[in-house]
């Protein structure tokens, strides 16, 4: 029996929060200040963010996930106009390159594959074709996949069948993002410190922190202080202490090196990230309008800085357009994302690598999760409690996402993907890839980023495919199922073909003036 007290300050309302204090002016910091001042606006509720012009901002982090646009939904942005500013291109989804092994291909869309019947999913029907010999890979059964490939782009139509139903995300500029957030947020009154903290004070009673002192502007007071300093934690990891989850030996990745580089001449813009496998890690490659964004994620244990920088410039596509950036990380998260008055979002909370682009998604439902807990200043600890589960159990859904793409790999002779296909997975995954892989079942788990579909397209990807199907798709004959796919392939290519190339969609609507 739970007892439930009553000294928690629920229920009393008189004590609102009157100042939040942002510390940090990275992403994280930006998305933060914009969303709260436009959902506190009239409320009476001071917000400050301080940042450190000479020590900068972590300067990675181009793509995202769909989210983003529900971001710019709901901070009042308009999205025309933040693609235009951020130099940004749009995102279909990702695609794997070697990951199969080498030469292999697939496709993680932001889309749905073919349309289900009778109750039954779309893939249990292609598991049945395959098994009769029909190997057509489930990318043909996908629109956002086609125009990928195609280097098309056209807005689904809304209501769309769901063949044709897909979402998209965005590359960005992130320097350039930060700022355009940074100019709406003080157009809505936040107050812009340029200070570096050096110290932080703590209520002796309640050991909540009451101010940061800071070089050039002093100490400076709130309420509530909204930790998004980066990977220093400044608050929430170093001044409270919180400790970390460590989870280098589920995910081995521990450094990156990153090189903007010019557009080959003539060379891609396609719609979609690319992750290409490596020895020791693998590739992104981020198209933006006005150039491209590179970088090789690495196991310190397997490969030098010297060597991955080496392989990253020798695989560039144009010129190198900045100095090599290299940044240590370790996976892993605070293991309270919200202690006393202290909310850590972005990389102050935890990191999972970019396999996914995830990091700026999970900033966003950090924010939007705090104004759903929005607290008064008795900082009733349910609320904390609530914010941490939730948290936690998001960021292990990401990490169970993100070790599906490495514990899978077919990649033959590297000592780093060989020790990723014998890392014990847990037990959440296990059975998600138990029962995928007995007749293509799929198992969801509660705050899950991830839908059916991008599960979907790892298990076909990696080829953790099960002989059997689910027993109801055979209500349908070979001869009908095959019929209805093929229908199903011919809208997909009309589909393809009455859409724009990516170019040509970008210059009529979001292309930035150069
Ligand atoms: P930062 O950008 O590091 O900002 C920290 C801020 O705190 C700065 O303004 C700094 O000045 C300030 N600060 C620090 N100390 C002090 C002090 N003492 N006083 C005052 N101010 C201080 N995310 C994605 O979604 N997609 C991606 O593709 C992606 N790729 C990534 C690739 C790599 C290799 C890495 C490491 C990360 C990637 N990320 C990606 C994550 C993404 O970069 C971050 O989530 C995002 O940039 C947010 O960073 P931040 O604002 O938390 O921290």
């Amino acid at each position: 029996m739970v007892q439930v007290s009553a000294e928690t300050g629920a229920g009393r309302s008189g004590d609102p929060i009157r100042s939040v204090v942002i510390v940090g002016g990275g992403t994280a910091g930006w998305m933060t200040a914009a969303l709260m001042a436009k959902r506190l606006e009239g409320l009476g509720v001071a917000i400050t963010l301080v940042e450190s012009s000479s020590i900068g901002t972590i300067g990675v982090g181009e793509a995202t996930t769909p989210a983003i646009r529900d971001y710019f939904r709901e901070a009042g942005l308009d999205e025309a106009a933040v693609m235009r500013a951020s130099h940004a291109t749009i995102k279909l989804g990702i695609a794997f390159d070697g990951w199969a092994g080498e030469g292999s291909r697939f496709f993680h869309p932001f889309g749905l594959y073919g349309t289900p019947s009778n109750g039954v999913a779309f893939h249990q029907y292609w598991l049945k074709l395959r098994a009769g010999g029909d190997l057509r890979p489930i990318d043909d059964y996908c629109l956002a996949t086609q125009l990928a490939y195609a280097d098309r782009f056209l807005p689904p139509p809304r209501p769309a069948p769901d063949y044709a139903f897909f979402d998209w995300a965005v590359h960005f500029d992130a320097g350039l993002y930060a700022r355009y957030l940074a100019e709406v947020a003080m157009a809505r009154g936040v107050r812009h410190v340029d200070a570096r903290v050096r110290a932080v004070t703590r209520d002796p009673q309640s050991g909540h922190i009451a101010a940061i002192d800071t070089e050039e502007a002093g100490a400076i007071r709130g309420d509530l202080f909204v930790d998004c300093s980066g990977f220093r934690s400044l608050l929430l990891g170093q001044a409270l202490g919180e400790p970390f989850i460590d989870w280098t030996d589920l995910l081995p990745c521990d450094r990156a090196a990153a090189i903007p580089c010019a557009h080959a001449p003539g060379g891609g813009f396609e719609p979609y990230t690319r992750s290409t496998a490596l020895a020791a890690g693998w590739q992104w490659r981020i198209p933006l309008q006005h150039r491209v964004g590179n970088g090789y994620v690495y196991a310190s244990r397997h490969i030098s800085d010297d060597e991955a920088v080496a392989t990253l410039i020798g695989r560039l596509e144009g010129e190198a357009l900045a100095e090599p950036n290299l940044i240590r990380f370790t996976a892993g998260h605070r293991r309270q994302f919200w202690s006393g008055n202290c909310v850590a979002i972005g990389l102050s909370a935890g990191f999972l690598e970019p396999l996914e682009s995830t990091s700026i998604t999970l900033i966003h439902s950090g924010i939007e999760r705090l104004l759903q807990l929005f607290p008064d200043r008795h900082f009733d600890p349910a609320l904390a409690a609530d914010y941490n589960r939730i948290s936690t159990l998001e960021y292990e859904r990401v990490r169970d996402f993100l070790l599906l793409h490495y514990w899978g790999n077919k990649r033959a002779n590297e000592p780093l993907w060989q020790g990723c296909r014998d890392t014990p997975l847990p037990d959440k995954l296990a059975h998600k890839i138990r029962m995928f892989t007995s007749r293509g079942r799929m198992v969801r788990y509660e705050w899950d980023s991830f839908q059916d579909p991008s599960w979907l397209s790892l298990f076909a990807g990696l080829g953790l495919l099960p002989e059997r199907w689910d027993p109801l798709a055979d209500f349908f004959t070979p001869d009908q199922i095959s019929g209805a796919f093929d229908r199903i392939r011919e809208k997909i290519a009309e589909g393809v073909a009455s859409a724009s190339t990516h170019r040509d969609y970008a210059a009529a609507h979001f292309a930035a003036a150069s």
